[in-house]
């Protein structure tokens, strides 16, 4: 079985070792050495990369206990040298040791446990398997970032199975092999894991919470650590003064602006209304004297097209629409009646008319609406529609 010089010592980056067999699988080539520094995947780690005699380590597994380093190409030596990327395993070493320390105030404080818990990329996410709230969250957020600042040592410990069962966060699967390995930082944490961290909490730096969310009947929470965290923090705090650039404010009133902008917003939507109305009401009132009304919007919009078509179905309750505007994005149509008019079924017309146009929408009995390519077979469009809705009041 290979040495795990990875557990022995946790900030070496490159080792000698002895290759014991290779061979290829799937068309891969996977390699076994008699000790390694390359961790495979483990405790929701995932596996380390790097190159041996400078062919590239891809990947890296446990399987029965021996640790299969898969390479991009098979290696020509007996004695191989190997050299890992460290900024990535440095990263999980952060990475990890920070998920320990929050998954352990968050037991502490609040009895949660962590059902699972995996790091992907610059991302840990932890699930509770129950509703979390939201203040218990940041709680052990800044208790975990406390636990950081007192830069309190890792201790690796093998303890008998009694003890693992009275101390432990969560108890190590039953079929795991004795004795365990606990990772216990003092007054924080003590919990079975066979994965690699840095050797005190300091070394982590910084614990952030990143968005947390429901996630089957319990709760999902984003964190990050160390060098992914300041990344991120970095990129977030690029993106705030951009918008307090274009607010002109503090971040502390980005939320104030928006809401102020917002209200404005639907102000001027108002007022807008109510002038479109003041326009479109004696046009209506002409146009709502006909019983089959077929009517094209010049420089209107999908907007002004709808409220003609409401003021037309409210003044004559009998009367059938076919409007249509015409501007950049194409051709807009809508068909309809008032819905409590039962003698008419536009659908027919709409079918014909969406075909004519090469477009797409849909609708009801009462209403339809879509828009469409061809602008220039509008008037045509229009045309077999009216002969369409004809057809209900020669009935
Ligand atoms: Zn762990």
């Amino acid at each position: 079985m290979s040495q795990k010089l990875y557990y022995e010592n946790l900030y070496a980056r490159e080792f000698d070792a002895e290759v014991l067999n290779q061979y290829e699988h799937d068309g891969k080539f996977h390699v076994i050495l008699d000790k390694t520094l390359f961790f495979p995947s483990g405790g929701g780690q995932p596996f380390d990369t790097g190159f041996i005699d400078g062919v590239e380590v891809k990947e890296v597994l446990e399987k029965n206990g021996e640790i299969i380093h898969v390479l991009a190409g098979g290696l020509n030596n007996k004695k191989v040298h190997g050299v890992l990327n460290w900024e990535r395993r440095f990263e999980f070493m952060q990475q990890h040791l920070g998920e320990h320390i929050f998954a352990g105030m968050l037991f502490n404080l609040h009895g949660l446990h962590t059902a699972r818990m995996r790091i992907e990329g610059g991302n840990v996410s932890i699930d509770i398997d129950t509703p979390v709230k939201e203040e218990f969250i940041f709680e052990a957020e800044a208790a975990a970032n406390e636990a950081v600042w007192r830069d309190i040592p890792v201790e690796i410990l093998y303890p008998d199975i009694e003890e693992v069962k009275k101390f432990a966060r969560k108890l190590p699967p039953e079929n795991a092999e004795l004795p365990i390995r606990i990772v216990k930082i003092e007054g924080v944490d003590y919990v079975p894991c066979c994965g690699v961290h840095v050797s005190s909490t300091g070394q982590v730096g910084l614990i952030k919470i990143t968005s947390f969310e429901n996630h089957k009947g319990g709760t999902r929470i984003y964190l990050k650590c160390g060098a992914a965290a300041y990344r991120w923090l970095a990129s977030f705090y690029s993106e705030v003064r951009k918008a307090e650039t274009e607010l002109v404010c503090g971040y502390e009133s980005i939320n104030d602006k928006i809401l102020n902008l917002k209200s404005q917003i639907k102000d001027l939507k108002n007022e807008n209304e109510k002038t479109l109305e003041k326009f479109l009401r004696p046009l209506a009132e002409d146009l709502a004297e006909n019983k089959i009304i077929k009517y094209v919007m010049k420089n209107s919009s999908q907007d002004d097209v709808k409220h003609l078509f409401r003021l037309i179905t409210e003044i004559n309750r009998e009367a059938v629409a076919l409007l249509a505007c015409e501007n950049s994005e194409g051709v807009f149509i809508m068909f309809g009646t008032n819905r409590d008019n039962k003698n008419v079924d536009v659908r027919p017309a709409f079918k014909k008319a969406i075909s004519i146009l090469d477009g797409k929408g849909g609708g009801s009995s009462f209403s339809a609406q879509g828009w469409g390519k061809n602008s220039e077979k509008l008037s045509a469009a229009l045309d077999e529609a009216e002969e369409e809705v004809k057809k209900f009041y020669e009935i």
